[in-house]
C-alpha cells in the first residue's frame, strides 16, 4: 500500500452545515487529517485569523500566486472574490502521508478529483430540499434577502453537480450527517489506492 496522504474533498451550498460537520470530524480527533487552509483575498470576518482559518491575501499577492504557480486549483467564487487551494498545503502533505481535508466550492472540487483521482474522494453536503435551505439561511439572520436570493440562485446550481461527487449526503439531522461522512472519510482512508490510477 502506498504511503502517501488522502485527499477528503467537502462542498456544500452555503447553510448546508458543511463547517459544522468538517469542524466536528476534526473536533473528535479520531481521524487521521489536517485541515487545508486555502488562500483567499476576501476580508477576514470577525474571529478568523490569518493562517488558521484562510491565508488572506491582497488581491494583487492572489494573481502572484497564480501566475507563480502556487495553486493547485484557484476560483472566483463571487465577483471579485478569489479563493484557491495551494499546493504548499496539499501537495507537500500527501507526500509526507498527511491526510488533507478541503472545504472547497463545487468547481474547485471537482477539479481536485480531475487531479488526484483515486487518491481524493468528493463528498457533496445536501440540504433536505431548496425551501428547508432557504428557511435556515433566513434563520441564521446574516444575510440580508437579497444575499439569500443570490444563496439559493448558488444553491440550485451547485445541487445540479451533486451527482458528479463520488458521494452525496443529505444533512437533515446533524449528528446523522457527522457519522455518515465521518463514517464515509473513514473507509476511504483504509481503502488502499491503485497505483495503476496514478
Ligand atoms: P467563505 O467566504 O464563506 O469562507 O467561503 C466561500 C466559498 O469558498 C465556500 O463555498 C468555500 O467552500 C469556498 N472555498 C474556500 N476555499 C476554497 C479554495 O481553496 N478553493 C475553492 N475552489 N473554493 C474555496
Amino acid at each position: 500500500m502506498s504511503e502517501k496522504g488522502k485527499i477528503v474533498v467537502i462542498s456544500a451550498p452555503s447553510g448546508c452545515g458543511k463547517s459544522t460537520i468538517i469542524n466536528s470530524i476534526l473536533g473528535t480527533g479520531e481521524l487521521p487529517l489536517r485541515f487545508s487552509v486555502s488562500a483567499t483575498n476576501r476580508a477576514p470576518r470577525q474571529g478568523e485569523q490569518d493562517g488558521v482559518n484562510y491565508h488572506f491575501l491582497t488581491t494583487d499577492q492572489f494573481r502572484d500566486a497564480i501566475a507563480a504557480g502556487e495553486f493547485v486549483e484557484w476560483e472566483q467564487v463571487y465577483p471579485g472574490r478569489y479563493y484557491g487551494t495551494l499546493r504548499s498545503e496539499l501537495t507537500n502533505a500527501i507526500e509526507k502521508g498527511e491526510n488533507i481535508i478541503l472545504d472547497i466550492d463545487v468547481n474547485g472540487a471537482l477539479n481536485v478529483k480531475k487531479q488526484f483521482g483515486d487518491r481524493a474522494i468528493t463528498i457533496f453536503i445536501l440540504p433536505p430540499d431548496i425551501d428547508t435551505l432557504q428557511k435556515r439561511l433566513e434563520k441564521r439572520g446574516t444575510d440580508a434577502p437579497e444575499v439569500i436570493a443570490e444563496r439559493i440562485g448558488k444553491a440550485r446550481y451547485e445541487i445540479d453537480h451533486a451527482p458528479q461527487f463520488d458521494l452525496r449526503i443529505v444533512n437533515d439531522d446533524l449528528p446523522v450527517a457527522v457519522a455518515a461522512t465521518e463514517s464515509a472519510i473513514s473507509s476511504f482512508l483504509h481503502k488502499p489506492v491503485c497505483p495503476k490510477a496514478e
